[in-house]
């Protein structure tokens, strides 16, 4: 058939498209291209018939692999010291994923206290109602995950450090008892991100990021990924991640994959500036308080030493002025942003009791350590000086 017999409708969509991949006259992109397609074609029926049979033998549909996404996910892999990985359209994705591929046949679940609060509500709200409970744990002490295990424990689910305290778990005694009680050990490692901490290095089976904050690192996507052995991989990619849904677009993992290459840049100056800013809010006389791994004052620095290659860029604070100062200097930036998220090129800040947890009684809130003068900030790739600067302006510009 040439172009010319074919009606205009036809030539629209065909016209000048290569119908086989050895049209490659330029040699190897050097950047991988973006395979913004949701499915591919064949040449013959025995090709298909093929695909189908054994998926490593070809791409059939963009939901059950395309070639943008495995770029990435080899990049996570290695990154993660896993056997096998997988990205997702966001970082709740990759929870919930995880969650179903561990969870298949039923079963219990510890966790500890304090989580994100979307996967606090996928244990605490949606799982209940298919039988799957959730017992809640302060897991910075791990005989309190030792005494919550049920014989039908099946998940230990970790975040470290934790949102907004900065928490820690010592991971290696946490995948000890996981191992011994033959538990699925699961952590979130979005704020440590590889470059803060490996957490399969020290024994944990299964590794979730929301790729929406550090991995990709510019704000611009939602992502998320999970890491872990190539078993659970190939469950998860052939089971929950499939049947449910929660893909990645191929856009998506294309501009993830360009976060990722320069992640550990990025990471080593968020850490490097987090400790200079929280330096100096430390000796401002406003502030009571301000937690970050790095500084000595953090009541498990030696833990954080011993398990982290760098701290990060969050750091939270507590105002001697409570909420009017902390409303005062969100309202006072000139520099720094007043937004949810992290892992951003910018600074970002959040005063959780005027926004996130507004609707939070005010007691429950104080029970949990959020305060009404709390400021969370993920610290940015700006010069810390200003930075610093910004908010120290904005700190003393407030009168009671
Ligand atoms: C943002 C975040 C999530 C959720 O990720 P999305 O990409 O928004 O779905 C999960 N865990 C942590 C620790 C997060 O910060």
């Amino acid at each position: 058939m040439t172009q010319k017999s074919l009606g205009k409708a036809t030539q629209a969509i065909h016209a000048g498209e290569a119908r086989t991949s050895s049209a490659d006259k330029t040699g190897v992109p050097l950047l991988p291209p973006i395979y913004q397609n949701s499915t591919f074609r064949f040449a013959t029926a025995a090709e298909c018939a093929e695909a189908f049979r054994d998926e490593e033998s070809g791409y059939v549909y963009t939901r059950w692999g395309n070639p943008t996404q495995e770029v990435l996910e080899q990049k996570l892999a290695v990154l993660e010291a896993g056997e096998a990985a997988l990205a997702t359209a966001s970082g709740m994705g990759a929870v919930s994923t995880a969650l179903l591929t561990a969870l298949a046949d039923g079963g219990h679940v510890v966790a500890m206290e304090n989580l994100y609060s979307a996967t606090f509500q996928i244990l605490n709200e949606e799982l209940p109602r298919f039988g799957i409970e959730t017992t809640f744990v302060d897991a910075t002490d791990p005989t309190q995950i030792e005494r919550a295990i049920r014989v039908d424990t099946k998940v230990l689910y970790l975040e470290s450090p934790t949102n907004p305290l900065l928490k820690l778990v010592d991971l290696q005694a946490a995948a000890e008892i996981a191992k011994a009680r033959g538990l699925t050990s699961i952590i979130d490692n979005t704020f440590a991100t590889p470059c803060g901490q490996q957490p399969i290095i020290f024994g944990i089976d299964v590794v979730v990021h929301s790729m929406t904050k550090y991995m990709s690192g510019s704000g611009a996507v939602i992502a998320g990924a999970i890491i872990g052995k190539k078993e659970f991989i190939v469950s998860a990619k052939e089971g929950a991640l499939r049947n449910f849904g929660a893909v990645i677009s191929p856009f998506n993992a294309w501009l993830t994959l360009h976060g990722l290459t320069t992640l550990p840049l990025r990471f080593t100056r968020h850490s490097e500036n987090a400790t200079h800013v929280a330096t100096f809010l430390e000796a401002h006389p406003a502030v009571a308080w301000v937690r970050h791994p790095s500084l000595t004052n953090h009541p498990q620095h030696e833990l954080a030493k011993r398990q982290m290659d760098a701290f990060g860029g969050m750091i939270t604070l507590e105002l001697k002025g409570g909420r009017a100062a902390g409303e005062h200097l969100v309202d006072h930036l000139q520099l720094c942003s007043l937004a949810v998220s992290l892992g951003d090129v910018r600074t970002l800040i959040c005063h959780p009791a005027s926004t996130t947890h507004s609707h939070v009684p005010a007691d429950i809130r104080r029970r949990t350590g959020i305060t009404d003068g709390l400021v969370r900030i993920s610290i940015g790739l700006e010069d810390a000086e200003d930075i610093a600067a910004d908010l120290g302006q904005a700190l003393e510009s407030y009168t009671p």
